[in-house]
């Protein structure tokens, strides 16, 4: 199969890095466009990233193996040049990666998707679009069907926005949606995120602020925590989404001296039916929900993996299961305030950004929106 050419909007960052490499070896997609700020553009793809290098995957030092690396840097805010890219067969969508201001990102992804260049974001800019689908893959495949009605409502013609969710919810929306696909309605969540300093991209915290410390506070977080999953559960209703009612969520979020993988310590209610620790490892060890034979090369085969040891699971040992992809549960026990209670991990720069986007595009090219 040819490769589709692909973009990457803020390729010089933390998640764009990992676009980077992750897609080195993609068999289906190929990086030949790459973009950031100003301050990038002109710049080869390795001399803009330099020091700054930090994905978990891929070694820029060894340039020769990222192809990327030789590729010059446009500047993101010039729709025209992606659209000559476009014009010459050297990108037919954009992942966008782009750490700007809220308004600056919506209209810089509409731009893109009007002059015919489909997004897939991570940005939050436009998770809360009525008519963008906010999407995990294995939980709400079916809302990139508001595709059409987007582009219409837009007048777009081949372009279109898709988003992932934000990093926190990783860890606990898939064990979550595979408890309420098996029928045990979940009523209430409390939630406390113990998050890596990658998540809030380079350079981040500054060192002394964060090494031997934590932070209790990461601006708009507990929000995009509390709410992101209402629309994921919810559901299109005419042009637009509907939010689902519950669960209801209440999240901390703090910042922790970890470089990658955020942590989730989940405290849970069903309604009335509530099923024993037993049953609910056997419904997340069971738990596939993408079609299998859709066959996408990000998925990963075990997307929520149990950890029985007292101890796990931990950021540096288990962030990178099945490809960073997965989640890893342990601790599930009985709370004494709900029902129960588990501590799950995931890769934040990975299944919640870059890996996640990929899995997201791929499920988009399955689904004949791509390429
Ligand atoms: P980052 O490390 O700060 O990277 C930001 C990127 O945006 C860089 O490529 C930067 O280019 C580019 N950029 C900055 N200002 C720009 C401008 N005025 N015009 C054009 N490009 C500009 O941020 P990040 O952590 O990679 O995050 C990227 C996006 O993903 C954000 O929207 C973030 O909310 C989201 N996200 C991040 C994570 C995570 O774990 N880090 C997880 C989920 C979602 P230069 O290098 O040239 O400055």
């Amino acid at each position: 199969m040819e490769k589709i050419p692909v973009g990457i909007l803020g390729a010089t960052g933390m998640v764009g890095q990992q676009y980077i490499a992750l897609l080195a070896n993609h068999p289906w997609f190929e990086v030949r466009y790459v973009a950031a700020s100003p301050r990038s553009a002109g710049k080869l793809y390795s001399e803009a990233v330099g020091g700054k290098w930090n994905a978990t995957r891929g070694d820029l030092g060894g340039t020769s193996r990222l192809d990327a690396a030789s590729l010059i840097v446009e500047d993101a805010n010039d729709v025209t040049k992606a659209a000559a890219a476009v014009k010459r067969g050297d990108c037919a969508f954009v992942f966008s990666a782009l750490e700007m201001g809220k308004d600056e990102i919506t209209a810089l992804e509409d731009s893109y998707a009007a002059a015919g260049i489909p997004v897939v974001s991570n940005a939050s800019a436009n998770r809360w679009t009525s008519d963008v689908p906010m999407l995990i893959a294995e939980v709400n495949p079916g809302h990139a069907d508001i595709i059409p009605l987007q582009k219409k409502n837009r007048g777009w013609d081949k372009g279109f926005i898709a988003v992932k969710p934000n990093c926190s919810i990783q860890s606990y929306m898939t064990p979550l949606w595979a408890l309420l696909q098996a029928g045990y309605g979940v009523q209430r969540i409390i939630v406390s995120t113990l998050q890596a300093v990658s998540g809030g991209g380079y350079p981040g915290v500054p060192s002394l602020d964060i090494v031997d410390n934590v932070v209790p506070y990461i601006g708009g977080e507990e929000e995009k925590t509390e709410q992101e999953p209402l629309k994921i559960l919810g559901s299109i209703q005419g042009n637009s989404f509907v939010n689902a009612p519950g669960p209801k969520i209440s999240a901390h979020c703090n910042r922790v001296p970890v470089i990658d993988g955020h942590t989730a310590c989940v405290s849970l209610e069903f309604g009335a039916k509530k099923p024993s620790i037993d049953e609910i490892k056997r419904i997340w060890t069971d738990f596939r929900a993408l079609p299998q034979e859709l066959d996408l090369p990000m998925a990963p085969n075990q997307p929520i993996i149990i950890r029985e040891e007292p101890n796990r699971p931990q950021p540096r040992k288990d962030r990178d299961a099945e490809k960073g992809m997965a989640v890893s549960i342990g601790r599930l026990r009985p709370c004494n305030v709900f029902d129960i209670r588990f501590v799950a991990v995931s890769h934040n720069t990975v299944r919640g950004a870059a890996g996640g986007g990929i899995l997201n595009a791929e499920l988009l090219k399955a689904k004949g929106y791509l390429g």
